[in-house]
């Protein structure tokens, strides 16, 4: 039974990436930080066969402990401080977290290392936002960074330690570059599923509008439950590589809004939402939109979510648990 370790296990991709891993056969390990996590019983509730295991990425002693007592075949690193908005007011805790804490899950996988025939595999969670103030479009793996937040300069140097110890130490070590990808597990601090849980309330009468920042925005969004299958192939491979993983398409913030409304059937949604400067980033990244070539060539990937099935799978989520808090 091939064995697998997941940081981020409590976030929306942790827990697609462990169903997935369960379906193949996979036992599933989940690092969770704190004392009290207050996720941890909703996890052990819904996966049962996820093996909790206690560490913080700021803390490379929690790592070492964690891989040397789980001995997995593969690394699934997913664990950071993930929302840009927050990274802007906790730059250095975001730089820790998700730039810092790379290296240290690096470090530890190299000194564990694994059986000499088998050594540990290590996926980190690159993103999209590294491109920022984008240089050409579509976005591939050759595309150089600019990113625009602490969020994604931290996900630079996570991407750059990666190449690194690949590299350096010869590591299996592999970087997926991930563009937005969304899905009911959403956390409702990200825009999509601001947008639906707040559409489903509004459809409910729960809630009266809806307030945003810049809708001028446009991104390539995916559905989460795609995006961790390239992930897992990216390891399957005979040799480490980065890849990009999207779509190859790119909607904006508006045509978000306005399908959403249109799924609950509220034709008339420009009278529930109002633009606020609180919610316009610092530094915005306006265009983002990959190219999923080599992913789909070398890794056999495909995307079977469309744009509009996924806003159309996160309204109806949205307006089944609004109505049973009713
Ligand atoms: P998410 O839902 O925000 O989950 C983040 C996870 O990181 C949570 O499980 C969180 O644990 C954990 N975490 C935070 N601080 C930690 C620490 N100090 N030590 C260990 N774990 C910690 O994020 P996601 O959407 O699943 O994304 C997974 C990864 O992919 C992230 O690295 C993200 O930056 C990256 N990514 C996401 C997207 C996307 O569109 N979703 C796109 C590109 C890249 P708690 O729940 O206990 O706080």
């Amino acid at each position: 039974m091939p064995r697998a370790f997941i940081t981020g296990i409590t976030g929306q991709d942790g827990q697609h990436l462990a169903e997935f891993l369960h379906s193949k056969g996979y036992e599933v390990f989940g690092m969770v930080k704190g004392q009290n996590n207050p996720k941890l019983t909703a996890m052990r509730d819904e996966f049962p066969y996820v093996e909790p295991v206690p560490g913080d990425l700021a803390d490379l002693p929690s790592l070492l402990k964690a891989l040397e007592s789980t001995q997995p075949d593969e690394v699934y690193n997913l664990g950071a401080i993930s929302f840009v908005a927050l990274s802007f007011n906790q730059a250095e805790l975001t730089a820790n977290i998700t730039g810092l804490g790379v290296l240290r899950m690096l470090e530890a996988v190299r000194m564990v290392g694994g059986a000499t025939n088998n050594p540990i595999r290590f996926y980190q969670a690159s993103s999209s936002e590294m491109f920022g103030k984008v240089r050409e479009i579509p976005q591939t793996e050759r595309t150089p960074f600019h990113p625009r937040s602490p969020y994604g300069c931290a996900k630079v140097f996570g991407h750059d330690i990666t190449v690194n110890y690949r590299e350096s130490y010869g590591l299996y070590a592999c970087s997926g570059i991930l563009f937005n990808h969304e899905g009911p597990r959403r956390g409702l601090e990200f825009v999509t599923r601001k947008v639906t849980n707040a559409v489903a309330r509004i459809k409910l009468g729960l809630q009266d509008e809806l307030v945003l920042g810049n809708l001028d925005f446009k991104r390539d969004w995916g559905y989460a439950g795609d995006y961790v299958k390239a992930m897992w192939l990216m390891l399957q491979q005979d040799e480490p590589d980065d890849y990009v993983v999207a779509t190859g398409e790119t909607h904006s913030g508006e045509e978000l809004v306005r399908l959403a409304f249109e799924e609950a059937g509220i034709e008339d949604w420009q009278r529930y939402v109002r633009q606020d400067q609180k919610f316009f980033r610092p530094a915005e990244v306006d265009l983002l939109i990959g190219d999923p070539t080599k992913a789909q060539e070398k890794l056999g990937w495909q995307r079977e979510v469309d744009f509009p099935s996924l806003v159309k799978m996160m309204v109806a989520n949205d307006l089944r648990i609004e109505s049973a808090r009713r």
